[in-house]
């Protein structure tokens, strides 16, 4: 068991990278603590089984190094470096049973019947397999097969972590959800540091105590879900995180705040102080859905026309359009069940608490004792 340090890593598949855009992994420091449930979340193609590949040792990064409690393991093969990795196709032995797939791992290490038979028996039950142990791998359904390659994976207690790359892909939506809080307890019981790749938010927030948000090459935010939700530090992570996520609207400095659809927003000093250090850089306000207040169009300067209300049961989604003297900026609201569903024209309050900004896509940091 580790702690798994990335140093200045950085990777490129071209031969000769010239530009940010040819490399998967542009610059990455990072820590994953000993013991932790990490979940690393982005988008197809961030370049998240890049890094896992990395840390496990089957791909040499083109920059920086990976190190285990402090050592480079640059040099050391996967098997050295002794980190299990489950990936999102199943990777098991058609000609072997269960109980022998299951086994493998542990007898290639030379490990005593006994404890062979224990650990087996532990894995299989956690993850619900136990009726399947005498059967061969080449009859088992996709789900079956997966959870007997995800048991590879964690029947070895000595690992120095363990990877898994979208495991739940091949699996129904049901048992993903089982299978997830089996992971959960799995981890609570072994104390192994567990990063677990997914583009999926729910999954990671099921899983995760704390998840690196991955985007284009960069880990942009690593945080609680409740962090992530709150101060998102990249747009994306704003945009990403919540359903829907984050109206992210261009604004720019004005005397007593900023300019938002041709309205004045009016902000407190240490806002506009931290705002005047970004003038020449690329400005938007940010606030969720869930923290816009609705009002009468009298009653603020900001105000919308409903364009379309969603009702998803226990709260509705309205598309507003912005009044700007431009053109119409389209926000969205989430009002509660309880609340009056708008029409026709509205007034838009921002509170200020919830509202962040960004310059260039990353978050501007207020420092509230300057004012
Ligand atoms: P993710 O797992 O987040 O979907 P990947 O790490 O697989 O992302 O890919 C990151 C980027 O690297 C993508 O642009 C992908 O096309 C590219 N890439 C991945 N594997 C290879 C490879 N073997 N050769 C060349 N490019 C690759
Ligand atoms: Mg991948």
């Amino acid at each position: 068991m580790a702690e798994i340090r990335l140093d200045q890593l950085a990777h490129s598949y071209a031969a000769n990278p010239e530009q940010a855009s040819d490399y998967a992994l542009r610059r990455i420091d990072h820590v994953w603590e000993q013991g932790g449930a990490y979940a690393l979340l982005g988008p197809s193609g961030c370049g998240k089984s890049t890094l896992l590949n990395i840390i496990s040792g089957l791909l040499e990064p083109s920059q920086g190094r990976v190190l285990f409690d402090g050592e480079s393991v640059n040099a050391l093969s996967p098997q050295q470096r002794n980190i299990a990795q489950v990936f999102q196709f199943p990777v098991v032995y058609d000609t072997m049973t269960v109980r022998e797939n299951l086994a493998f791992p542990l007898r290639n290490q030379g490990q005593p019947a006994a404890k062979v038979d224990e650990r087996v028996r532990e894995v299989a039950e956690a993850l619900e397999i136990e009726h399947l142990l005498a059967r061969k791998a080449s009859h088992l359904t996709a789900d079956e097969k997966q959870k007997v390659s995800m048991g590879r994976g964690l029947v070895r207690d000595d690992v120095a972590a363990i990877l898994f790359d979208e495991p739940l892909t091949v699996i129904d939506p049901q048992l993903k959800w089982r299978l997830r809080r089996k992971l959960k307890q799995i981890h609570r019981r072994f104390d192994i540091t567990m990063v677990y790749v997914t583009h999926d938010q729910l999954e990671a927030s099921t899983f995760a105590d704390k998840i690196a948000v991955m985007y284009e090459g960069e880990i942009v935010q690593f945080g609680t879900p409740r962090e992530l939700f709150e101060y998102p530090a990249h747009t994306f992570v704003g945009y990403f995180i919540g359903s829907p996520g984050m109206n992210l609207c261009p604004v720019t400095p004005s005397a007593g705040g900023v300019r938002l659809a041709g309205c004045e927003v009016a902000l407190a000093e240490d806002v506009r102080a931290a705002l005047a250090r970004h003038a020449e850089q690329r400005l938007v306000l940010g606030i969720r859905p869930e923290f816009i207040q609705l009002v009468a169009p009298g009653e603020s300067p900001l105000t919308a026309r409903v364009d379309l209300v969603q009702d998803l049961g226990t709260y509705k989604i309205v598309d507003l359009l912005l009044e700007g003297l431009d053109a119409e900026l389209p926000i969205k609201v989430r009002i509660e069940e309880d609340h009056a569903v708008p029409e026709g024209r509205v007034g838009l309050l921002l509170p200020q608490r919830w509202t962040r900004f960004y310059a260039d896509d990353r978050l501007v940091e207020v420092d509230h004792a300057s004012a």
